[in-house]
């Protein structure tokens, strides 16, 4: 087993290295392989489901838009962050399936909230880097968008990066397929980790999300947000921001140009259920 933990540990930095057994390295791996394996049986038995979270344009404060974020409940394990799920999703391959699970609902709930709420709602689904390389990934999203009988425009991409994409911009990547076809494509987390400035020519997207890190004194990143809110719209590219906790917040940033606002704020996660019921006030 320790031997084992440690082999894993080597690969995950790349190939032919070794890397010595360190305390704990066990326990990591009998967390993962316990994860893994009731991850995979997750789907069918009920476990997974989505929160949404509604992004809202500051200029009619009214809400454009939905983001789906995805959530496990185990009666072993209890709630898993999404971040840990989607890690083991990603590193047991699990991850297509269970994305394409999220496409489905995300689409299938996006027409009651056009319902309630008005047919110029659209849905925002996070997707994987590894998914994205999916070669048949474009042609699941236009038969899903076929089925509900859902525009391209209705569906935005959130390319969530937790490993560094190749090929994206080549001429019959999964990104391009679906952008060519109105499907907005969104870079989540901007400012951070692999969603550097290089991305932004790379990748043929509308939109940029710019990481809530920023929003840690707003006032000494004031300047820090102006820049990325210019060089943004002179690429012809939407600005959003994502955790606005305040009033203050949003407004500082209304006034820096953010017009599409998301964050505790304006509203958390909720399942869709909240959503039909009286708590909900636009
Ligand atoms: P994300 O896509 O950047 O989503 C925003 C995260 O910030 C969500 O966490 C949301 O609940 C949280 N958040 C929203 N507003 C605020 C705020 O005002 N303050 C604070 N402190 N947090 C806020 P959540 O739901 O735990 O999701 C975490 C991450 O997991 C997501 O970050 C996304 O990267 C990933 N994720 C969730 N669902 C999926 C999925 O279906 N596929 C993939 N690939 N990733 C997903
Ligand atoms: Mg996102
Ligand atoms: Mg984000």
């Amino acid at each position: 087993m320790c031997a084992d933990a440690a082999m894993y540990e080597a690969k995950k930095s790349g190939k032919k290295r070794w890397v010595e057994y360190q305390f704990g390295m066990e326990k990591s791996l009998k967390r993962l392989s316990d994860l893994a394996q009731k991850l995979s049986l997750a789907e069918k038995n009920n476990e997974l489901s989505l929160h949404y979270q509604p992004i809202i344009d500051i200029t009619t404060d009214q809400i454009t838009s939905f983001e789906a974020l995805l959530r496990w409940y185990n009666p072993d394990l209890g709630n898993t962050s999404p971040q840990e799920l989607i890690d083991v999703a990603e590193k047991t391959g699990l991850i297509h399936d269970i994305e394409n699970w999220v496409l489905n609902r995300a689409l299938k709930d996006l027409l009651t909230f056009k319902q309630i709420i008005g047919q110029h709602i659209t849905m925002a689904v996070n997707i994987s880097g590894l998914h994205m390389s999916e070669p048949n990934l474009g042609n699941y999203v236009f038969s899903l968008l076929k089925r509900y009988n859902l525009q391209p425009a209705d569906l935005t991409i959130e390319l969530t990066e937790s490993v560094l994409l190749t090929n994206i911009d080549a001429v019959d990547s999964p990104a391009n397929q679906m952008t060519k076809q109105g499907i907005k494509l969104s870079i989540d987390d901007f400012g951070t980790g692999y969603s550097s400035l290089a991305y932004l020519h790379a990748i043929p997207a509308s939109v940029v999300k710019v990481d809530r890190a920023f929003l840690n004194q707003t006032e000494n990143n004031t300047v820090t947000l102006e820049c990325i809110q210019t060089l943004v719209s002179s690429l012809n590219m939407k600005s959003l921001i994502e955790g606005i906790e305040t009033k203050s917040q949003a407004s500082l940033l209304h006034s820096l140009g953010f017009n599409l606002q998301q964050g505790y704020f304006h509203g958390r996660p909720k399942p869709l259920d909240y959503y039909l019921s009286e708590s909900f006030t636009q």
